[in-house]
């Protein structure tokens, strides 16, 4: 059995493994006995199984049979300081959530000491959970955001992380309603010219507009702007509870629809990331793919809270880019693994409660398979990013993002009594890992082939 000591911390290396991975191209790559290269400068130099490689290859590989070499996975949509929070909340109307747990845990940041001390632990614990990329709202603080970035830096996740902006309904009464709109503007700007592009790329910047009901049309419209001027991602939330819709209906009496407030704003495209995008309608679902404008699917917490199941199979239908996000403290976990099995649960809920809307899905659309999760929890979140060239996926040319995963941990009876033989087919490896994952089944993590503090 591999051992922790035996995990190299820093490229080059290669990895002898289980090896699963979901193709640009499609399909799967699945190496009952694989390699993995990674060069000095933390790239997929090469993958072939054993039987390929040349007997010096083979000689210098760090063997961690039987565990499984995956790509890490990617997180569309999180909140760093409400991860503490997490598991906190179940049930509450969202407007009820935001005023009784979120807002006091986000206005606790305005210390930036206390950012400093949970940022890095809050990133390791994401590690642990086998995510190496995270695209995550922060708080209104500039100082506690700048922690946060250190932290990220000197942990080695890739982060894409944004200062939340809100000029209509805010959490810190002390900050003089007058001035938000040019304070926000200005210290986002100068987060992003600190971190945007940080390290070759791998920080980024979003600016960070928490949704329609606590943004007036101008911040929304300057924000995106802003975005597009300095080349960073710009993210908000979409369509999550029927009484938020509402609200920003009445907010924004000219919008045709939710979807139009930010269309209005110029805020729509590729490099904008909108969570939930449960309640759409045709209408707002046709803009969204005609415009290219990415969703992040976010299961966990929609049932957590009670707003909704987004109809998964519709939205790829329709064309739209769907990444998975954690949304914690929506959500209550920050595994990915656990964000797939919550999301698998549910379509299938919305697919026998709701047999009409399943009649009316075109034939081809299928329930979504354990590797096809898989896929949106690496490849679709990367493509959600724009990153899909660069991550997602283990693959020569691509950085070497990986985890490695422990099935013996999944096991019913224990690894001892665990037939290997059950587990020949990725597709039931994986359903393995998604349907029965475990806290600590994620064993290691690397980022661009440097290992990630966070998982044991
Ligand atoms: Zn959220």
């Amino acid at each position: 059995m591999p051992s922790a000591a035996s995990l190299p911390p820093a490229p080059p290396f290669t990895l002898r493994a289980r090896v699963v991975s979901p193709l640009g191209e499609g399909g799967v790559l699945d190496l009952a006995d694989g390699l993995v290269e990674v060069d000095d400068g933390g790239r997929i130099a090469a993958v072939s199984t054993v039987d390929d490689a040349s007997p010096e290859t083979v000689g210098s590989a760090v063997d961690l049979r039987p565990w499984v070499v995956m790509p890490g996975l990617v997180d569309v949509h999180a909140h760093l300081p409400q991860v503490p929070n997490a598991g906190l909340g179940y049930a509450l109307p969202l407007l009820d959530w935001l005023d009784r747990l979120t807002f006091p845990t986000e206005r606790s940041w305005a210390d930036p000491d206390l950012a400093e001390r949970l940022a890095p632990a809050i990133f390791r614990a994401f590690a642990a959970s086998g995510t190496t990329t995270v695209l995550a709202y922060g708080v209104v603080y500039e100082a506690a955001m700048d922690a946060s970035f250190s932290a990220a830096e000197a942990h080695g996740i890739r982060a894409i992380l944004g200062k939340v902006m809100m000029d209509r309904l805010t959490y810190d009464e002390t900050i003089e309603p007058s001035t938000i709109l040019d304070r926000t503007l200005r210290e986002s700007a100068d987060l992003a010219g600190r971190w945007h592009g940080a390290d070759g790329g791998r920080l980024g910047y979003a600016v960070t507009p928490r949704f329609a009901v606590s943004c007036t049309a101008e911040l929304l419209a300057e924000s995106a702007a802003l975005a597009r001027d300095l080349g960073c991602w710009w993210q908000s939330h979409v369509s999550e509870d029927r009484g938020e819709i509402a609200e920003v209906a009445r907010l924004f009496p000219e919008a045709r629809d939710y979807v139009d407030v930010y269309d209005r704003a110029g805020a729509l495209g590729p490099r904008s990331v909108l969570a939930h995008a449960i309640h759409l309608s045709a209408r707002e679902e046709a803009r969204l793919a005609e415009t290219g404008t990415p969703v992040a699917h976010c299961p966990t917490s929609n049932l957590f809270i009670g707003a909704g199941v987004m109809p998964l199979t519709e939205r790829l239908a329709a064309g739209l880019a769907v990444g998975l996000g954690s949304d914690v403290s929506g959500g209550p976990e920050l595994s990915l693994f656990g964000v797939m099995r919550t999301g698998a649960y549910a379509q299938q809920a919305l697919r026998s409660l709701a047999p009409e809307r399943a009649a009316m899905e075109p034939d081809a659309v299928e329930p979504l398979a354990p590797l096809d999760w898989l896929r949106l929890a690496t490849l679709g979140g990367a493509r959600a990013l724009g990153l899909d060239r660069v991550i997602g996926s283990i693959e020569v040319g691509k950085e070497a993002d990986l985890i490695l995963v422990d099935p013996g941990r999944t096991a019913p009876l224990g690894p001892e009594l665990d037939d290997a033989d059950l587990l020949v087919d990725a597709s039931l490896l994986v359903s393995r890992l998604i349907f029965r994952a475990q806290f600590d089944m994620v064993r290691a993590a690397w980022v661009r082939g440097r290992q990630l503090e966070g998982p044991s």
